[in-house]
């Protein structure tokens, strides 16, 4: 087995004191712009005695505003009375990423949620998510990761479990889930969950939950309402947070069927023709792509594989072959 190297990212909080602490997981980064210098990742811990932690993080991507909006107006406000055991606040994870509103790190091009477990050895974005493996995700409880469509997606606002071997696990997710009381709740399987954070946090035996709470590369009034709320609820139900979530109705879907999943297969000009929430009946046309270069020619029509609701759709009034087009959801019965 090989042998890890420590990580060289240090926090300049504890993580084992009570009281609330603001301050950095310093990165060092030799690079053009900084030669000795070092990336320097805001975290927030709120710690008051013994009890479960929730670790929260946002920006995994960097061009999703929903996380980054409620982990920082949590960790303005929450106060160490409040809360029984630990929070742990990050809400820029892919600190580069989020400062030039990318996807992907512009340091190694890397996307931190198909990275992991990563390597203390390798690229600034591969060390993050070495030390979330194995230094952040043994200390918690329950997990939070906030995510959103970014530049190239929109969604229906939704909170995630995934499907799991452990059913006891999944549960746990599952009621999680429910207690983050996003307007839909969602039962999911990757297209491809291969070095996803997600998984790292699954099979570290955690309560995981993730959202998809907006896109376009910005938030709305409603999409921050809903991540700052879901973030109270998921601590209210771990225990952490006294008081009473939330329960207003939440829609629960599934794309795990076959057939979700609407990928475009040419490129060009998209006219939509549902709009996101709406109701489809599998055959029914979701868009029409028409050419970019020329008039005359008929568009490509994408029609819907299945029956169920436009949960996500590309954002860009362009499209290029391959790009997820659009993902129609399944009502759970
Ligand atoms: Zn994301």
């Amino acid at each position: 087995m090989r042998i890890l190297a420590d990580n060289p990212i240090t926090a300049t909080v504890p993580f084992d004191r009570d009281g609330k602490h603001h301050g950095f997981l310093r990165l060092p980064c030799s690079r053009d712009s900084s030669a000795w210098g070092s990336i320097m990742i805001p975290i927030t811990v709120v710690h008051n005695g013994p009890g479960p932690t929730a670790l929260l993080s946002g920006a995994c991507h960097g061009d999703e505003y929903e996380g980054p909006i409620a982990l920082q107006g949590l960790a303005h406000d929450l106060e160490p009375a409040a809360v029984t055991g630990r929070v742990i606040i990050i809400p820029y994870m892919n600190l580069p990423a989020f400062q030039m509103a990318r996807r992907v790190s512009p340091l190694d091009g890397v996307n931190l949620n198909r990275c992991f477990p990563g390597a203390p050895d390798g690229t600034p974005t591969q060390k993050i998510a070495d030390y979330f493996e194995r230094t952040l995700l043994p200390l918690a409880d329950v997990v939070l990761d906030f995510h959103s469509g970014g530049k190239t997606l929109d969604f229906i606002p939704f909170a995630a479990a995934h499907i799991l071997n452990d059913r006891d696990q999944q549960a746990a997710c599952v009621a999680a889930m429910k207690a983050f009381n996003a307007p839909y709740s969602m039962i999911l399987k990757e297209i491809d969950d291969v070095g996803m954070y997600d998984t790292a946090a699954e099979n570290a035996g955690k309560v995981f939950v993730s959202t998809e709470l907006g896109g376009g590369g910005t938030a709305t009034a409603r999409s921050a309402r809903i991540a700052r709320q879901g973030a109270e609820n998921v601590l209210i139900h771990a225990g952490i947070l006294a008081g009473e979530a939330t329960q207003n109705k939440s829609v629960e879907i599934d794309t795990t069927g076959p057939g979700c999943y609407h990928l475009a297969e040419t490129t060009g000009l998209i006219e939509p023709l549902i709009d996101l929430g709406e109701q489809v009946s599998a055959g029914d046309a979701l868009a029409r792509i028409w050419p970019a270069d020329r008039t005359g020619v008929a568009p490509q029509v994408i029609a819907s594989s299945v029956s169920g609701i436009l949960a996500a759709r590309h954002f860009p009034g362009l499209i290029s072959m391959g790009d997820c087009l659009a993902v129609v959801a399944s009502p759970v019965q």
